[in-house]
């Protein structure tokens, strides 16, 4: 498996969506991936915060292999033994009621909106009045079906596919004057991603959250929280909403839930819930057996071996060593983040890419978003001493960015 032969075959036979970073991944270890020459790579991006336990982690592994020799899958037209179990488990975590399981991001953000219309309607029909209108926040992302754009800020995910859904409004992030003012009884829900990854890791304030659940309050709206990157432990809490002690109505997860098997999971309170019925909503594959053990599988190793309190200091170390490389970096602007979600920004969108690429090349993964945000998603069993690797690599880099910005190359319209 070479990886020049790879890339010829996939620009031939794949549609033209992704620009993949030219490396070849085989396999992998704890917080090491490898690649088909057996170089190690440090992961920080834990494929864009999925692989919450990192590589070949045997509780995991164990789950996985068990249920695959047992039985796959069989649809939602029959039971299974473990939906209920990771439900239950679910719930306990989330403070909410009740799950709806699906296979992906974007899949269950469909899911929380259109429980918010059906939610409204089921109002509606009991005499009272709510709209079908949805708030949003700009900078926001919440997937790339066409529910999921029509809510997701950034114009360029959304303007090649308009007409979308005409009854969304987005207003600016964190502006509690502007959620009020437009804020009405024509409004079905207001939606949050309670830390905005995508947007480049930036956390809504607690003042804004607080203004959301009260005027939801109001008129029976719901305030739905997208928890699909900051979620299932990423923060030290099992959901970012939690470090506010606001608790929405509907949440919803996917990325590290079941540690790197595709699910994802709509969850919601007694009377959102009141809204489906039979043949409203439904996915083949969502929950099915495999995953469901997965998933249990991710939420007992977090818990048993004491994984949020790790996230928690692990983090705490990585924020406070970048934002001593703050302190000696002009070319970083501000480092912002909650436990193992965490973005470095930088001055400038060409250094960001340059300094991604660079330390790709150094064999340290992590991605660019915004332009000009480094971010850091790793495994959540990431150790101190990895940090450590990784921000005495930045130190390195940015010191030969900063050398090479000399007076005589400041010209230089390549470095621009
Ligand atoms: N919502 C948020 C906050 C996300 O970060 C993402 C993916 O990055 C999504 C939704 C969409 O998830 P998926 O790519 O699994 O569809």
């Amino acid at each position: 498996m070479k990886l020049e032969s790879l890339q010829a075959a996939e620009k031939k036979l794949l549609l033209n969506t992704y620009e993949r970073n030219p490396y070849l991944f085989t396999g992998g270890k704890g917080v090491y991936l490898h690649d088909e020459k057996g170089e190690e790579y440090l992961d920080l991006l834990s494929g864009i915060g999925c692989s919450a336990l990192g590589y070949g982690h045997s509780a995991l592994e164990d789950a996985i292999i068990a249920q695959t020799k047992k039985l796959i899958h069989t649809s939602n037209l029959f039971f299974h033994e473990h939906t209920a179990e990771l439900a239950l488990r679910l719930t306990e975590i989330s403070g909410l009621d009740r799950v709806f399981f699906c296979n992906s991001g974007t899949e269950a953000w469909e899911a929380a909106m259109k429980l918010a219309r059906a939610h409204s309607e089921r109002l509606r029909a009991e005499g009272k009045h709510l709209g079908t209108k949805f708030i949003a926040l700009e900078h926001s992302f919440h997937g790339r079906t066409m529910g999921s754009v029509s809510t997701t800020h950034k114009a360029k995910y959304r303007e090649p596919f308009a007409p979308l859904i005409p009854t969304v409004e987005f207003i600016p992030f964190n502006d509690v004057a502007a959620l009020r003012a437009t804020f009405s009884d024509d409004v079905c829900a207001i939606l949050i991603e309670t830390i905005q990854g995508e947007g480049g890791i930036h956390p809504v304030s607690r003042e804004f959250f607080a203004a959301a659940r009260e005027l939801c309050d109001s008129t029976g709206a719901l305030l739905i929280a997208d928890e699909i990157q900051c979620g299932v432990g990423r923060t030290g809490k099992w959901f970012a909403y939690q470090h506010y002690g606001i608790l929405p109505d509907v949440t919803t997860l996917a990325k590290p839930v079941a540690g790197g098997v595709p699910m994802g999971a709509m969850l919601c309170n007694e009377e959102a819930a009141k809204a489906f019925h039979p043949g409203m909503h439904g996915t083949t594959f969502g929950g099915n057996p495999l995953a469901c053990a997965a998933g249990i599988a991710v939420i007992d190793t977090i818990k048993r071996d004491g994984i949020l309190d790790h996230v928690t200091e692990v983090g705490a170390h990585f924020i406070t060593r970048l934002k001593e490389l703050a302190n000696s970096h002009d070319a970083i602007r501000e480092v912002r983040g909650l436990g193992l979600m965490i973005g470095l920004e930088l001055n400038d969108a060409t250094l960001a890419g340059d300094i991604a690429r660079e330390l790709m090349e150094r064999r340290i993964i992590i991605n660019r978003t915004s332009d000009t945000v480094l971010r850091f998603l790793p495994p959540y069993i990431l150790e101190k001493e990895h940090v450590d690797i990784a921000v005495d690599a930045l130190d390195e880099l940015l010191t030969l960015h900063a050398t090479q910005a000399s007076p005589v190359l400041a010209g230089d319209t390549s470095h621009g």
